[in-house]
């Protein structure tokens, strides 16, 4: 069993000089030689889609600015990368990330990891593709953001490190684990295969986001900067401030458990303890399977008919067609001139529909039953 710790600050505005010192401080904690030693540093962000900061999708330019500073400082070779979702281009993500910016004012390498080439691995029995740049580089910093996600609950440290697989291989995936515990297997999985080539987490939680995520949700000062060695401590600590318990979060027991971490010895800060976010509203997406474990069994069959939840294309749609190529399972059709319309027998609810859109415009449909349990 280890005892890890995760560092906290407090930080209300995306000031870099307060990020720095935050960044060094936090460093600070890594053993020497493992940074010596290598000379190439990956910064894996969150460019989800083409999201401006301001809607605290993606990781902000501030906090990859003071990791970029902190390892150019020290001789290192910086990349940059993630592989977007969806069929936006990489440029595209780029420029409205407002990242495009920092490869101009730094000496850094912009990585696509769609495109760099990737190795298949397996673990108990799941393949995955994984990008070459985690090979590549001796160095991965792992720079998430706070959010609720609508399939996970939460998403931080553990479910950036998602954007590792290339591409529209991430739809594939989405497609062939269409349930939360599918999709929570293989996320272990891709903690199991990776985990010993992440150096250091962080969570931009400056910013964050509660209420629908992983980008429909609304942007919320939580005015936090986390980071740790260990990823799941990391997200334990912060699934909990947010007002999450470790079974809501369907990958974190696992995950604690592959680290031999207990979550009563994570060290945090003594001003942290007991910390919550004020007033977060997670319940449009803690988790339904809980509900389920207090229905008898001979109500679970009705129950399950009265219960559910869907993605609805609102009046908001801009009718750019994202939605429709990023189903994994081509539920949602589009008539010319017409708004898109899901398709609910088909609909596997991976909700990748809902993360896509750039224009806040798919809202999750809730039975009158649902409401009432998720109120
Ligand atoms: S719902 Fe969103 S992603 Fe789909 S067409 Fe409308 S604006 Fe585009
Ligand atoms: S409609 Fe949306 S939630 Fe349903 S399967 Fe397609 S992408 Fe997933």
């Amino acid at each position: 069993m280890i005892n890890p710790s995760v560092q906290i600050r407090k930080i209300e505005s995306y000031d870099l000089s307060a990020v720095e010192e935050a960044v060094q401080s936090f460093l600070s904690q890594l053993k020497g030689a493992k940074l010596s030693r290598n000379k190439r540093v990956l910064i894996k962000t969150n460019a989800l889609g083409a999201f401006a900061p301001q809607r605290a999708v993606t990781t902000h330019p501030i906090v990859l600015e003071a990791i970029i500073r902190y390892f150019l400082e020290r001789g290192k070779e910086v990349w940059l990368g993630d592989s977007p979702g969806g069929t936006v281009s990489f440029n595209t993500v780029w420029q409205t990330c407002e990242y495009a910016e920092l490869a101009e004012r730094y000496p850094i390498k912009v990585v696509n990891l769609s495109t760099l080439g990737f190795r298949e691995l397996s673990y108990r029995g799941i393949k995955l593709k994984l990008s070459e740049a985690l090979w590549q580089c001796g160095i991965v910093i792992n720079a998430a953001k706070y959010k609720t996600h609508s399939l996970m609950a939460f998403t931080g440290a553990l479910k950036n490190l998602y954007g590792l697989v290339p591409g529209m291989v991430k739809s594939e995936y989405h497609r062939d684990n269409p349930d939360t515990k599918s999709f929570s297997d293989l996320l272990i999985a891709l903690f199991a295969l990776t985990r010993h080539r992440v150096t250091y987490s962080f969570i931009d939680g400056i910013v964050g986001m509660d209420g629908a995520g992983p980008s429909s949700g609304n942007p919320r000062p939580f005015g936090l900067f986390l980071g740790s060695t260990s990823i799941p401590a990391l997200d334990t600590v912060a699934a909990r401030m947010l007002g999450f318990g470790i079974s809501d979060v369907p990958y974190l027991s696992e995950a604690l458990h592959l680290e031999g971490i207990l979550p009563s010895r994570i060290k945090v800060p003594t001003s942290f303890t007991h910390y919550r976010i004020p007033q977060a509203d997670i319940s449009v997406v803690k988790l339904r399977k809980e509900t389920l474990k207090y229905v008898p069994s001979v109500l679970r069959y009705a129950f399950k008919k009265l219960y559910f939840y869907h993605p609805q294309v609102s009046e908001r749609c801009l009718r750019c067609g994202i939605c429709v190529k990023s189903c994994p399972v081509k539920a949602i059709t589009w008539a010319e001139k017409e708004r898109p319309f899901v398709n609910r027998e088909q609909c596997i609810k991976c909700m990748c529909c809902h993360e896509m859109c750039p224009h806040n415009a798919i809202d999750i449909h809730k039975s009158l039953l649902a409401k009432a349990v998720l109120r």
